[in-house]
């Protein structure tokens, strides 16, 4: 339920944006792993766990959710960023094909964030999750 809230309250900003651009949006979406939904255990995101296979899917399913949404909010160009572990979780063969996925790490300082520049309009966070001990 939370996670509905926070997507709607971030497909309203975008679409607030929207108004606001006279020419297509240029996307950045930034995923993590351990705020999916269904994820309760580290073994879920850890490449050695017995349902890691499920949450990648699901992590995949989350983001193609986001892209859609920036889609239909005016999106022309959308950079997915899978930011989780070995940033090699999202399956892309089942990304949104209007998506271009950022794997892997290049050693750069902008960490979850790496691929981004001044170019993008809007950035979306899907999969994030607070410290560990908080909820
Ligand atoms: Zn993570």
């Amino acid at each position: 339920m939370k996670k509905k809230i926070i997507l709607v309250c971030m497909t309203f900003f975008l679409m607030a944006f929207v108004a606001r651009a006279e020419k297509g949006l240029k996307v950045f979406i930034s995923v993590d792993m351990e705020g999916v939904g269904g994820v309760i255990h580290w073994e879920d995101v850890s490449r050695n766990g017995k349902d890691y296979s499920l949450f990648r899917r699901l992590m995949t399913d989350e983001t193609n959710a986001a892209v859609e949404g920036a889609l239909e909010a005016g999106a022309t160009e959308i950079l997915v960023r899978d930011s989780h572990g070995s940033a090699r979780n999202i399956l892309p063969d089942r990304l949104h094909p209007e998506a271009i996925l950022l794997r892997d790490w290049s050693g750069g300082l902008l960490s979850m964030m790496e691929g981004i520049d001044e170019t993008y309009d809007a950035v979306i966070f899907v999969g994030y999750h607070g410290q560990g001990g908080h909820t």
